[in-house]
């Protein structure tokens, strides 16, 4: 979110040290009035971004943060290609469409089915569409079956370890969002209950593969069961929609016989983020629906395409190709065997580093990398010293990686985690380097001064040395 920054109005930078433009001054905040250089202008921005963070030694996020240069070669070169524009780009269209068909496939969706797809800009793009499908389908549903729409909200169940975008969705189209907690022993969707979340305004339950927080998956195959069962006793059916932002490029190869996909009868639609484990920088998304009967014709938009009409069904209109051209040479360049290597090598990596980890008397571990290839801990109920994750994050970022410690979602937000998401590009060299790092880091903690801080108030801290 930005602010308006008036106040600031007359603050200038200066651009390039030891050069005639020196002496030029530009305004931060409004357009200057003549033009620089190209030259300046790249050395200037250049030099203000370099004490930004270093993506590959980021490990709180799940976005691709190393590309092939072959791969950012093709992408720079298609930067300028619309991919809405399809009768301009024909070719672009046609590699859409592969890749809808490479992932249908990876998803086990039915030859016998008409399944269809998108590319978006990212998961949150990607579930509002997933979203909006089960708004309307079920509501043409509901009103078939003659219920009053107008006495409740529609509501839409998920676990309570959520992703935000979801939380948009509902607040965008007035939807109560049921939220079944987590809890100790139900670190992903809890199914001895959430069918007891779902009642004839329930638009579609929502099962994560796997959790922001810790990784796990939900199991959906259970959840596939209850909601078989529930159909069959009920006329007001309800359908599964799987975010699988994370899972849904690495499961597929790591756990091929985990059945969380298309081949789970009441799984209608699926999205995940081609930037994640689909190993392309940011933004891609995806969104298929195991059949058209699933995406109301409304959500159906027409635009041109060689003197025709091709449907349409993203949100976003403008946009460059180049990440859709990133994924085409991702899918064409590895194949099942090259994903599955490098999906398998951030798995040890990230087996590695839980191993690592739970050899310190100071840490439980909440997630060893079984579900996604990220390591989740805590500290010991009896640890008795007097520094927490916030300081070891601290510290830690000190040596420049960036690694989270947040609070669990509810029931469970006594619970502060930290959180390594293992990435193709942490090899093993650098896993070994950030196991010292971080030995360091905890005996520096060990030796230091902490200020005190109240352990109720688990975002306060303070750390100094
Ligand atoms: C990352 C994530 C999202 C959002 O994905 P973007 O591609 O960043 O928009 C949605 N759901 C889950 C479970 C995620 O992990």
């Amino acid at each position: 979110m930005l602010k308006g920054n008036f106040s600031k109005e007359n603050e200038q930078f200066v651009p390039i040290f030891g050069s005639k433009n020196e002496e030029i001054g530009i305004p931060k905040y409004k357009l200057r009035k003549n033009p620089i250089s190209s030259e300046a202008a790249y050395r200037l921005i250049k030099d203000q971004m370099s004490d930004e963070g270093n993506s590959r030694l980021n490990l709180a996020t799940f976005c691709q943060t190393y590309m092939e240069p072959e791969a950012i070669k093709l992408m720079s070169e298609s930067m300028d290609k619309n991919i809405i524009d399809k009768s301009e780009y024909p070719r672009t269209a046609e590699i859409e469409n592969r890749c809808v068909n490479i992932i249908a496939n990876l998803w086990n969706a039915s030859k016998n089915e008409e399944y269809l797809g998108t590319s978006t800009i990212g998961s949150s793009e990607a579930c509002m569409l997933g979203g909006m499908a089960m708004k309307f389908s079920w509501e043409e549903r509901a009103k078939k079956l003659g219920l009053d729409l107008t006495k409740h909200k529609p509501n839409l169940v998920i676990s309570s370890g959520y992703q935000v975008c979801w939380e948009k969705f509902c607040t965008y189209w007035d939807i109560e969002m049921r939220t079944v907690p987590l809890d100790e022993q139900h670190q992903s969707l809890n199914t001895d209950i959430v069918m007891d979340y779902v009642n004839e305004y329930t638009i579609g339950i929502v099962g994560i593969l796997g959790i922001t927080y810790t990784g796990r998956y939900d199991d959906l195959k259970k959840l596939d069961a209850l909601v078989e069962k529930h159909n069959e006793n009920t006329e007001y059916k309800v359908y599964i929609h799987v975010d699988a932002a994370s899972g849904g490029f690495y499961t597929p190869f790591m756990e091929p016989e985990l059945k969380w996909d298309f081949r789970l009868k009441n799984v209608i639609s699926i999205n995940s983020s081609g930037h994640k484990y689909g190993l392309v920088y940011p933004g891609i998304g995806w969104i298929l629906w195991r059949d058209k009967k699933h995406l109301p014709e409304k959500l159906i938009f027409k635009v041109s395409y060689l003197g025709g009409e091709i449907p349409t069904i993203a949100i976003n209109f403008s946009h460059s190709a180049s990440q859709l051209i990133g994924q085409y040479y991702n899918f064409i360049r590895f194949g099942e065997k090259g994903y599955f290597d490098i999906q398998n090598k951030t798995h040890s990596v990230a087996r590695y580093l839980a191993n690592e980890i739970s050899k310190f008397k100071e840490f439980e571990i909440i997630n060893d990398a079984s579900g996604l290839p990220i390591v989740c801990y805590t500290l010991t109920k009896d640890f008795n010293k007097q520094w927490t994750l916030y300081d070891l994050a601290d510290r830690l970022l000190m040596k420049g990686w960036q690694v989270p410690a947040y609070p669990l979602p509810e029931k469970l937000n006594n619970t502060v985690i930290q959180r390594l998401v293992i990435r193709a590009d942490l090899g093993m060299n650098m896993a070994q380097d950030f196991v010292q790092d971080f030995k360091e880091a905890i005996s520096e903690l060990d030796k230091a001064h902490i200020l005190f801080h109240d352990d109720s108030q688990t975002k306060k801290y303070g750390f100094t040395h």
